[in-house]
């Protein structure tokens, strides 16, 4: 299919794409890596007035390590940020995550700033920066804001971007050496969207853990923590935490598996992410 009519206009910088972005009322979107946009626009899914291209702003496409933060700009593509030393040193389960993340000609043009804003529920950098209990950077009509990850995800597809703000960058707590972080999905093929996936970090203490973030994806509307298994990993240990995860997931069928099969690979991916939170301490 082709997609509806629309203008398209280059933002000279974020000024330019806010004041864009404010003329049109909510009519405007903005243009990333377009791996998703057009696809949505090509079905019809959405039929904007106007798409602001912000690939030509400055500033959107560093990473660097500030006050203790790994910050990631907006523009950065899946494939830089797969490449970069600081992310793999720095930002270790975003690292491991990457890969997972389509095929490399998506990555190539897909942006770590889209995926945050497109929050996919099935996809896999909405749940790392929830499990590293990061924070989003936006800019719009009435300034800056930072908005933790936690308060981002509003709903299937909602976050707490208006339409006429743009994400600027992520911030992720950079790695200590007594960080621990794990990873593992389950898809159909390498490099499809996940049926269910599960990103997480911890704090070794020993050969124990504490502060875990179990944040998984696939199984609801937004990425979820689950903080009944959390807790019961820390304190009982992982056959109740994988019992826990009945109280944590509410999955629906979906046209990929069914609630029960997602709960079963949900449990099965604890185990993993588990191991390979405690090999990491051994
Ligand atoms: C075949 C295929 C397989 C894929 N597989 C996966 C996968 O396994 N896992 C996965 O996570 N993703 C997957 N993707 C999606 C891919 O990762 C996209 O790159 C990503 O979801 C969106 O990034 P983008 O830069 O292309 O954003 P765009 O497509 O340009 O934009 C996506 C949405 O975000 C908004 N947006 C983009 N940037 C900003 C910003 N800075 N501020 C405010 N709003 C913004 C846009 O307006 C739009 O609504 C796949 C895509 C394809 C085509």
């Amino acid at each position: 299919m082709k997609p509806a009519a629309f203008a398209y206009a280059k933002a000279r910088s974020l000024d330019h794409a806010i004041e864009l972005l404010g003329r049109h009322d909510g009519q405007a979107r903005v243009l990333a890596g377009g791996q998703s946009l057009i696809a949505t626009l090509n079905m019809r899914l959405d039929a904007p007035d106007l798409l602001v291209d912000i690939n030509r702003v400055a500033g959107l496409d560093c990473i660097a390590r500030r006050n203790g933060y790994i910050e990631i700009g907006a523009l950065v593509r899946h494939a830089a940020a797969e490449r970069s030393d600081v992310i793999r040193r720095e930002a270790p389960l975003i690292a491991r995550a990457m890969p997972h993340i389509g095929h490399p000609a998506i990555r190539n043009r897909g942006t770590v700033g889209g995926s945050i804003a497109l929050a996919d529920p099935a996809a896999e950098l909405p749940a790392c920066l929830l499990a590293l209990g990061g924070e989003v950077e936006i800019a719009g009509a009435q300034g800056r804001r930072t908005v933790a990850a936690d308060a981002f995800f509003k709903g299937l597809f909602d976050t707490a971007l208006g339409s006429g703000d743009v994400l600027t960058a992520i911030r992720v707590p950079a790695a200590a050496p007594a960080t621990r972080t794990g990873f593992a999905e389950f898809s159909r093929r390498h490099g499809d969207y996940a049926l269910v996936g599960l990103a997480a970090s911890a704090t070794a203490e020993g050969r124990s853990l504490r502060d875990v973030r179990l944040a998984y994806f696939g199984v609801g509307a937004t990425a979820v923590r689950a903080r009944q298994a959390e807790a019961a990993l820390i304190g009982t240990g992982l056959d109740a935490a994988v019992a826990a995860l009945e109280q944590d997931l509410a999955p629906e069928d979906d046209v990929q598996a069914n609630a029960a099969v997602k709960r079963q690979l949900a449990g099965v991916l604890l185990r993993r992410v588990a191991a390979q939170l405690t090999e990491q301490s051994a």
